[in-house]
């Protein structure tokens, strides 16, 4: 049978490229890729390889020694990690128009997609994204990179693949957790900007989501790709404060996942916790109403997604965390907030008590 699938076209000034998403991708994904006669190499992860190297084999006409598969988890997100990758690459003496195929979660995807950025000064990778997270958020915008012991993200290049091929029937077998923290990220988008797919998400398409009903998951996944894919537009290296948008929740959710050492919360899950507050202080604020903010908090409960902070964070380590947050400019806390539901600001202009309300409000 041959796949059902929606096409995106992502636009920037040098190069552009398409984002498949739909069922069954995997058998089409070599003509979507578009890499006929080209040296192809695989990275991975150990989970992804245990349950999916030989659908991903058989795809790309591969042996295994051709992939190369890396302990699951960010820790794996490192220089050290890079440098096995990239000693492998040399060791298959692959040249300059060889393609990379980064087929799992953001972890991989940033840490391959950064090998293929500076492998001989640059070759050309695929995206195939195989979290809810990275469908719709990591493998559009060509951001790659790996964490130094100083922070995440420190080491990067921008970098955009030659393709994305999101399939939806990957997600079958992704931890219902982790389809959570995905849709954290959708839910974002909504708020940020889209009120009309926001009420969609409202509406059933969340729960049928969650079910990982066909349809109306690639309905989904195309939206918020179409919905980054045009703020990547706008600001494809992060120099006019558009993209910044997209960290709607994220100074909230941050402070949680640093107070939790990284290792208790998933980033999706501090990220749908941090959507509820800044809804929340926007409501504060009168730029959304009271009804407005419960009713992102409800949807982000609803996708199975904690609206407490964990247990014993108290405001005032949510004000000393928060103030670390790279956002904070000239010594003023800046947050992402809401004008109206789909429409984010970022913003130095809050009454600061009402941000204490709000905290006040969450960590009783
Ligand atoms: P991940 O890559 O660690 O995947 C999460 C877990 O799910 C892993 O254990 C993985 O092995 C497993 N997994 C993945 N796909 C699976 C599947 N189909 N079936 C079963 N198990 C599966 O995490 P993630 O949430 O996808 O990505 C997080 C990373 O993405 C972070 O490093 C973050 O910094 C990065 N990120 C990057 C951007 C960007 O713009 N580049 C944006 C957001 C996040
Ligand atoms: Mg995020």
């Amino acid at each position: 049978m041959s796949a059902v699938a929606r096409h995106l076209t992502v636009s920037l000034a040098q190069h552009s490229y398409e984002i498949h998403i739909g069922s069954g991708l995997m058998a089409e994904a070599q003509r979507y890729s578009d890499v006929s006669r080209r040296a192809l190499r695989i990275i991975t992860d150990s989970h992804l390889a245990a349950l999916h190297l030989p659908a991903l084999l058989a795809a790309f006409d591969l042996k295994s020694e051709q992939v190369f598969v890396i302990d699951a988890g960010e820790p794996s997100k490192s220089w050290a990690t890079a440098e096995r990758v990239l000693d492998w690459m040399l060791s298959q003496k692959l040249s300059r128009d060889a393609v990379l195929i980064a087929f799992g979660g953001g972890v991989i995807g940033d840490m391959a997609g950064f090998c293929a950025a500076i492998y001989q000064r640059g070759i050309e990778f695929v995206q195939v994204p195989t979290t809810l997270l990275s469908m719709v958020d990591s493998s559009v915008g060509g951001k790659t990179g790996v964490n130094h012991a100083r922070g995440k993200n420190l080491i990067g290049a921008f970098h955009q693949p030659r393709a994305v091929i999101a399939d939806l029937d990957l997600l079958k077998t992704l931890p219902r957790r982790e389809l959570s923290a995905g849709a954290a990220e959708i839910i974002k988008y909504g708020m940020l900007g889209d009120a009309a797919f926001f009420e969609q998400l409202e509406g059933g398409a969340i729960d049928q989501l969650m079910a990982l009903h066909g349809e109306t998951s690639a309905a989904v996944v195309e939206r918020c790709c179409a919905l980054k894919a045009a703020i990547v537009a706008e600001d494809e290296f992060e120099t006019t404060g558009k993209r910044a948008l997209l960290n709607l929740g994220h100074t909230f959710g941050h402070a949680v996942e640093t107070y939790t050492g990284y290792t208790q919360w998933l980033h999706g899950e501090a990220v749908g916790l941090g959507l509820a507050m800044a809804a929340d202080l926007s409501a504060r604020l009168d730029w959304i109403s009271a009804k407005e903010a419960e009713r992102c908090m409800q949807l982000v409960a609803r996708a199975g997604l904690p609206i407490r902070p964990p247990a014993g964070m108290q405001p005032a380590d949510f004000r000393r965390l928060m103030a670390a947050d790279k956002k904070v400019a000239a010594g003023q806390l800046r947050l992402v907030l809401l004008k109206r539901l789909g429409e984010a600001v970022l913003t130095t202009d809050f009454d600061d008590v009402k941000l204490g309300d709000t905290l006040a409000h969450f960590c009783h």
